[in-house]
């Protein structure tokens, strides 16, 4: 008896169909897992075999042979027990394998016969939608990640029973069962209420603005500043001012968290932007991903959104260096033996950091630091990241009058408002191009999308000129301008908006002075 049954693998972030082939023949008995496979994939043998037998179903004592294909992508994880399973029990004549042909499983199956959840559901029902799928039995815990995608019924199942009366069941019939939980509420409007508002913020007037202009743009930011001036709770504010992710970026978003193993129902296909706030403690494989089964890390986690690093130089100089490619490329590059996997990785870089140990430092009333500790304290951020951060901003010391004078700070739904304008501004610019955002803008196309007159770059040359910029900073500062003129409705780069650009690189340059 021979039967064929669909599952799916994931490669990096490539989903592909499997076929799962399932032979039962005379001849020395055994059971044989074939098709470049590693350790786990062959344990399914064992998972399922016991499985069955604890669930009344002994194997026959035949030569029984599963072949996993395409045979040229080593295949990894516990995905495979249940179309092995499925495989099998059609083999025995057990379920009829005709009203299956459209039907692909995927999960583990636990010796005592329940099924545990696996990683990559997402991405695996995309490309097994396009495979002609139209049903798809997944681990319970999983069934929420397949809601989103049209035109695939998702089934999810809990156990070995569940599984036994879904297969056993006539076509019309299966309809009706374990249906996938539809998506209810957890999308956009409540999401944006998850965060704390900018209204809590006192003063702070300039480190807010910066927030603004880096969400606005996609601007990679550093805020610096004496411990309690409001760094950490300016920043974890910025996601409740970005735009909502759009439709294609929930799918991209989603796929990630899904092979990371961590798309919970909640958040599945959530409108809002990743906040991925790693502790200084990271291992650099943390922050990248990897592993011998490899996982998508914090970085790709935070792609579409906000990498939060607070006490910047408390990281490892290894860990800070895994930055530098991803920040260039938008991708982390994972090399192994077998080939390279790559996951995506477009984020915002928000940092923040005290400007030297004591914490006071430009304030030399403040700051009982010699030069060297301020230097060695600012050479921890080291010359490649901080090229590519594109804004330093200095959050002041609270002063006592503003707290005093009761105002709470502009909402978070106010400053949004502006934020999607710009975003709006950015969408027609972009069209018909790879750029979302002003910050991703490359070196050439800078010139391009944004364009200056006379006055304006005159203005430039001469604040490089008197040595208030640098070269590389050119590109980033004219960004910045094009984000700031978007923020106020402007189709023309002005004066203010350059001055007020050339600031933000002021703060970069008055702390590291080579800069
Ligand atoms: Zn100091």
């Amino acid at each position: 008896m021979f039967s064929s049954m669909y599952a799916g693998g994931i490669a990096g972030m490539e989903a592909y169909p499997v076929r799962v082939e399932v032979d039962i023949s005379r001849g020395l008995p055994g059971f044989e897992l074939v098709g470049s496979l590693d350790r786990e994939v062959k344990e399914g043998k064992e998972r399922v075999q016991i499985a069955l037998k604890n669930a009344g179903l002994s194997l026959p004592v035949a030569k029984i042979t599963v072949n996993l294909s395409p045979a040229d992508i080593r295949k990894e994880g516990t995905g495979y027990d249940l179309a092995i399973a499925a495989g099998l029990l059609a083999c025995m004549g057990r379920i009829d394998p005709q009203s299956l042909q459209d039907t692909a499983f995927l999960g583990e199956m636990a010796l005592d016969g329940e099924v545990s959840r696996v990683n990559g559901v997402l991405p695996i029902a995309l490309a097994l939608r396009k495979e002609g799928i139209r049903n798809l039995v997944v681990p319970a815990q999983n069934a929420a990640e397949g809601e989103g995608v049209s035109g695939i019924a998702v089934i999810g199942i809990k156990n070995m029973e569940e599984f036994l009366i879904y297969l056993q069941a006539g076509k019309e019939e299966r309809r009706t069962l374990f249906p996938g939980k539809k998506a209810g509420g957890g999308k956009g409007k409540e999401a944006s209420h998850a965060f704390p508002d900018f209204a809590d913020v006192y003063g702070q007037e300039s480190a807010r603005r910066a927030a603004e202009v880096a969400a606005a743009g996609f601007h990679h930011l550093l805020l610096t500043g004496p411990p309690g001036a409001g760094k950490t709770m300016i920043a974890g504010r910025m996601p409740g001012i970005l735009p909502p992710l759009t439709q294609q970026e929930r799918t991209e978003v989603a796929s990630i968290y899904s092979v990371a193993g961590k798309l919970g129902g909640k958040e599945t296909l959530s409108e809002r932007r990743p906040f991925v706030a790693p502790h200084h403690t990271v291992s650099p494989q943390g922050l990248a991903g990897g592993g011998r089964i490899p996982r998508p890390g914090m970085l790709s986690l935070a792609h579409r959104g906000i990498l939060f690093l607070d006490e910047m130089p408390e990281f490892a100089a290894e860990t800070l260096e895994v930055l530098r490619q991803p920040m260039e490329e938008k991708v982390v590059r994972i090399v192994r033996s077998r080939g390279s996997y790559c996951y995506p990785a477009d984020f915002m870089l928000v940092g923040a950091m005290n400007p030297c140990p004591c914490g006071y430092y430009p304030d030399r009333n403040r700051c009982s630091c010699s030069e060297t500790q301020v230097k060695r304290y600012l050479s921890r951020i080291s010359g490649p990241i901080l090229d590519r951060i594109d804004m330093v901003a200095q959050a002041a010391p609270i002063q006592l009058k503003d707290l005093h004078k009761r105002e709470r700070g502009e909402s978070s739904a106010d400053m949004a408002k502006r934020v999607s304008e710009a975003r709006r501004r950015q969408k027609i610019r972009f069209q018909g191009s790879p750029y979302h955002f002003n910050g991703e803008l490359s070196g050439r196309d800078t010139e391009r999308y944004c364009e200056l007159g006379r006055e304006e770059r005159r203005f430039l040359e001469q604040v490089f000129e008197a040595g208030e910029m640098s070269l590389r900073a050119y590109h980033k500062v004219i960004k910045l301008a094009r984000t700031i003129a978007d923020l106020d409705g402007e189709e023309r780069i002005g004066l203010r908006h350059l001055s007020e650009a050339v600031y933000y690189n002021s703060g970069r340059k008055q702390l590291w002075k080579g800069e």
